[in-house]
């Protein structure tokens, strides 16, 4: 409907940005734009309240930015996953496969506890690689997993068939 055209028309496509043939998806004239910004915050968080949501995991780093007001709207806490070596305390890590090679992801080891229910949050899903190895972080404490909080789903890569399947399922913008 009208507002997903125009969170849409708030999104700028960048061509061979970082590397050629790749069109990044750029959400800062989203984030520039008060209306837009109200909107996208709001329709993060609708599907999820009175789901009983302990903590929104967020993922680095374009999950900062919403991930702390979804938390608030939710009367939940807000917690970093983050790349290696950026944490200070106690952690655990998970690894996942990119098209060259691997990447990790970290989390603090007392970030969730047992029983926990989590949100996880990320401005974008490509692959589902980032988002199924918080997924991993999470289970590993012993939180369960209520649902997955996408700004952009590129769906014709299928990252949601990757996530937990117990988990709702919400993006803003499908592409
Ligand atoms: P995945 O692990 O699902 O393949 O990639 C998702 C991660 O890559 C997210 O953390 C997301 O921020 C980042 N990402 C990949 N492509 C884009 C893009 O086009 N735009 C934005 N904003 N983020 C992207």
């Amino acid at each position: 409907k009208d507002e997903h055209a125009f969170l849409l028309s708030c999104i700028r496509d960048i061509p061979d940005y970082p590397k050629k043939g790749i069109i990044f998806k750029d959400i800062t004239p989203l984030l520039q734009n008060p209306e837009a910004l109200k909107i996208t915050t709001e329709a993060l968080t609708r599907p999820y309240r009175g789901k009983e949501i302990d903590l929104v995991v967020g993922l680095e780093s374009r999950g900062f930015l919403f991930g702390p007001s979804v938390a608030q709207n939710l009367g939940a806490g807000f917690i970093p996953v983050r790349k290696p070596n950026k944490l200070p305390f106690h952690k655990i890590a998970a690894s996942y496969e990119l098209e060259y090679g691997a990447d990790t992801v970290e989390m603090h080891s007392d970030a969730v506890k047992k029983g926990q229910r989590v949100l996880i949050h990320d401005d974008l899903i490509a692959t589902g690689g980032t988002a199924a190895a918080a997924t991993e972080l999470v289970q590993k404490l012993g939180g369960e997993i209520v649902g997955y909080s996408f700004l952009i789903n590129l769906s014709f890569l299928n990252g949601k068939d990757k996530l937990d399947k117990n988990g709702l399922f919400e993006a803003v913008i499908t592409l």
